[in-house]
C-alpha cells in the first residue's frame, strides 16, 4: 500500500540532494542505490539517464520524471506549512519539481514489492537536464526501453491534471557572415553582419499569432568592437505550435524572408538551420496512454482534465521515440519559482493513480 509517511521522508531525502541542472551526479547516483535495492536492473546510459527495470506480467510500462531542478536550488530548506503542504523556506525553489515524481515511482515499486503485488514489468527512466531543453530524454539510450507506453510524473496540480496537448516546437540558428573592414577608414570595404541581420530579425516569427501559435527571438550575438565593421552575427529562436501545419508555415515563410535578404546582401553569406526540438501531440481517446490511465483514474474517482500546455515535456521526446506518453500532476504548485509548494495528499493520489496503471495488466 502507498504509504504517506515513507513517500513522504523518501520525497525530503531526495530534496537534500542538490541537483540544478548539469550538476545531477550525485542525485543520478543515489536513485540508481535506491532502484537497485528495490531489485531492479539499473544503469545509467551515455547521458547519464537512470534507466532501469523490474520484472513483470503483460506488457511493460515506462514511469518517467526528471532528476533535475531550477535555480535558485541549492540547500533546499523544505518547511512544512500546515499537516499536508511543503514549501521551501521562500529563498529557493522547492524541487518538487520534479522529486515529487521520483518519489512517486520509489514508492509504487515498494509498495508492489510489500504488498507482494502483480504488476506489468516497470521500466523507469529519470532524465538528467529535462529543465534546460529536454537534453537527457533527446540523448537517452532508447534500445533500453522496450515500453510503448509512459507515464511521465512531471505535471502540476491533482493527477487528474493531465497534459493533453502540447506544442510542435521548432529552433533555429541564423549565421550571418559578413565582411570585417576598419570602420573609419574603409568602411566600404565592408560587409555588415548586425545591419544585415537586423534585416532579417525585423521578418522573423515574433510574439503570438493565435491561440496555439508563437514565435520568439531570443538571442542575437555579434560584432566585436566598436571601430570595426562586424563579420559575424548568430540569431537563436524557436517557433512552437499546437499544429504542425501551422509550425510548418511558418518555418518555410521564415525560411523565405531569409532567401529574400540573402538576394539583397550577396557578399554576406547566411546559414540557417532548422531543428525540430519535439513533437507535439493532442491525446486522443485511442490513445494507449489514454486507455491505461483514463479507466485508473476514473476507477479511483477522479475525472481526467486533459489541457494544453505551451512547453514541452520528456513526453514529446518520448513520443517521438515511439512510446505514447501521458504527462500527469504530483500536487506541485507554483513551480519554478521560490513559493513552489507540494500538497501531500496530492502526490499520495498521485502514486495511486501510478499503482493502478502498473497493476492493471492487459
Ligand atoms: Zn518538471
Amino acid at each position: 500500500m502507498i504509504n504517506r509517511d515513507r513517500i513522504v521522508q523518501t520525497f525530503l531525502e531526495l530534496v537534500a540532494i542538490d541537483s540544478p541542472s548539469g550538476e545531477e551526479d550525485a542525485i543520478a547516483a543515489e536513485l540508481e542505490r535506491r532502484f537497485r535495492d528495490l531489485g531492479l536492473e539499473v544503469a545509467q546510459d551515455a547521458a547519464g539517464n537512470v534507466l532501469g527495470r523490474r520484472d513483470g506480467e503483460g506488457e511493460p510500462v515506462l514511469l518517467s520524471a526528471h532528476m533535475d531542478t531550477v535555480e535558485p536550488g541549492r540547500g533546499i530548506k523544505p518547511t512544512w506549512d500546515g499537516p499536508d503542504i511543503i514549501r521551501s523556506d521562500g529563498t529557493t525553489i522547492l524541487g518538487a519539481d520534479n522529486k515529487a515524481g521520483c518519489a512517486v515511482i520509489l514508492e509504487v515499486i515498494q509498495s508492489a514489492i510489500e504488498d507482494g503485488a502483480t504488476t506489468r514489468p516497470i521500466e523507469v527512466a529519470i532524465s538528467r537536464g529535462e529543465e534546460v531543453g529536454l537534453v537527457g530524454a533527446a540523448n537517452m539510450d532508447y534500445s533500453r526501453v522496450a515500453a510503448k507506453v509512459a507515464i511521465v510524473i512531471d505535471s502540476g496540480g491533482p493527477p487528474s491534471s493531465i497534459q493533453g496537448q502540447a506544442p510542435y516546437h521548432y529552433t533555429y540558428d541564423i549565421e550571418v557572415h559578413g565582411r570585417a573592414a576598419h570602420a573609419g577608414l574603409e568602411p566600404e570595404k565592408g560587409v555588415p553582419a548586425i545591419s544585415i541581420a537586423s534585416e532579417i530579425v525585423l521578418g522573423l516569427p515574433q510574439g503570438r499569432f493565435d491561440s496555439e501559435t508563437t514565435g520568439n527571438v531570443g538571442k542575437i550575438q555579434g560584432g566585436l568592437v566598436r571601430n570595426a565593421v562586424p563579420d559575424h552575427t548568430v540569431i537563436q529562436g524557436e517557433m512552437r505550435s499546437m499544429v504542425e501545419e501551422k509550425v510548418e508555415t511558418l518555418v518555410s515563410k521564415t525560411k523565405r524572408h531569409i532567401e529574400g535578404v540573402q538576394e539583397k546582401h550577396p557578399a554576406a553569406r547566411i546559414d540557417a538551420r532548422f531543428h525540430t526540438a519535439y513533437p507535439g501531440y493532442t491525446l486522443t481517446p485511442d490513445d494507449p496512454a489514454v486507455k491505461l490511465l483514463f479507466p485508473v483514474l476514473e476507477e479511483l474517482g477522479f475525472t481526467p482534465n486533459p489541457h494544453p500546455v505551451g512547453g514541452g515535456t520528456d513526453g514529446n521526446v518520448f513520443r517521438g521515440h515511439g512510446i505514447a506518453s501521458v504527462v500527469i500532476g504530483r500536487g506541485g504548485y507554483n513551480q519554478h519559482t521560490k513559493d513552489e509548494y507540494l500538497v501531500i495528499p496530492e502526490m499520495l493520489e498521485c502514486a495511486r493513480v501510478v499503482e493502478g496503471c502498473v497493476r492493471r495488466i492487459p
